[in-house]
């Protein structure tokens, strides 16, 4: 008799998302400008991660040595680009709007010019720094919060790769992609000011450390570097993929030292079983056949 799927609303819940971010983009004033904002979006941010996933992927491979030890079964690349591909549709649906705006002439947050805000540099760079904290905090609750027995049906995905490669930096469900990026709108409203040189290096950033976080390799340059400031590194998270309920940091790992959430504070946390297991229980390994 086959089971029933313990994520049914989940997965439905994600389809609404994904149909769900174009329908309301098609309520702007102007449809037809934001419908070619979010495709030549989709097609940057696709392109970017992909291309970038590629390239560290490819680095990966020459590497001796996993931080899981041999791969024991082939990297589901093809998986993570499909899940990724969900993941953009939706940051691109969200995205889409500012763009549009600033196409059409209407003011935003964001400036390349510190002109006129009333910012020094040294504003701007407190602001810079304050936002990765509070990115930090905001993806770090997040992620603490999917993996609750309620919301872990919006992450499943995420831990179908145990030992993931670039593909899976950004193979998240739908929903939780609409919940990782809902802030970028807040460069919309006009006092919201966004430095371009610094947001552009935070975004470059971003991609780029979790690129190298789902790698699966290390490099020993980054690991000797950014623990020193508690940024997050691939050592760190791919712990999290191998147990699961540990070290939820996907920035830094503040939190996870002030919650005591790592491994290390959590003796005990056995890895999850091969293949990959998502919580909370085994039998939700297995994907009904009706749900692709
Ligand atoms: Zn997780």
């Amino acid at each position: 008799m086959a089971r029933r799927d313990p994520y049914r609303i989940h997965r439905w819940i994600d389809r609404f998302v994904l149909v769900g971010i174009v329908g309301v983009g098609l309520l702007h004033p102007e449809p037809l400008e934001w419908l070619q904002s979010f495709g030549a979006a989709f097609a940057v941010l696709l392109g970017s991660v992909y291309a970038g996933a590629w390239l560290v992927t490819r680095w990966a491979e020459r590497k001796e040595e996993r931080i899981q030890g041999p791969r024991r079964k082939p990297p589901m690349l093809r998986e993570e680009a499909i899940v990724t591909a969900q993941a953009m549709w939706v940051m691109s649906g969200l995205i889409a709007w500012p763009i549009t705006q600033a196409r059409l002439g209407v003011e935003t947050g964001f400036r390349w010019s510190l002109e006129g805000t009333g910012w020094t540099w040294w504003t701007a760079s407190l602001v810079t720094v304050g936002g990765v904290v509070a990115i930090d905090a905001w993806t770090y609750w997040k992620h603490r919060a999917l993996h609750t027995k309620a919301l872990f049906g919006f992450h499943r995905d995420h831990h179908t790769f145990r030992d993931p490669s670039s593909f899976a930096g950004f193979a998240v469900g739908p929903t939780e992609a609409l919940w990782t990026f809902l802030p970028v709108l807040a460069v919309l409203h006009p006092k919201a000011i966004h430095w371009g040189p610094s947001y552009l290096v935070l975004v470059v950033g971003f991609v780029s450390l979790n690129l190298y976080l789902h790698s699966g390799v290390t490099a020993k340059i980054i690991e000797g570097t950014l623990p020193r400031v508690g940024i997050n590194t691939s050592a760190f998270h791919n712990v999290h993929h191998s147990h699961a309920k540990v070290n939820f940091g996907e920035v830094a790992t503040w939190w996870d030292i002030i919650c005591g959430t790592r491994l290390q504070d959590r003796a005990g946390t056995k890895p999850l079983p091969e293949p990959a297991e998502p919580e909370p229980r085994p039998e939700v390994v297995q994907r009904p056949s009706s749900a692709v």
